[in-house]
């Protein structure tokens, strides 16, 4: 399933964020500490890795403070 996020102001300048798509050719991970970690044992999967193509989530970003928004289900 694909859906969109709606437009969005920037968090940190409040403006408009441009809409795009996240790509990623593994998995998108999370976790609430920065620990290294030695293996794909993390917190959360956001994203799952798909086989035999990049993965991608819908997204905003702001260019100006380098920061992106993704979605994930
Ligand atoms: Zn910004």
């Amino acid at each position: 399933m694909e859906r969109k996020i709606n437009t969005f102001s920037c968090p940190l300048c409040g403006q408009e964020m441009e809409e795009g798509y996240v790509h990623s050719r593994k998995q998108i991970l999370w976790s609430d500490d920065p620990k290294e970690r030695l293996y794909d044992l993390y917190d959360e999967n956001l994203v799952p890795m798909a086989i035999r193509r990049s993965i991608k989530v819908p997204g905003l970003r702001c260019k100006e403070c380098k920061v992106v928004l993704f979605e994930y289900e």
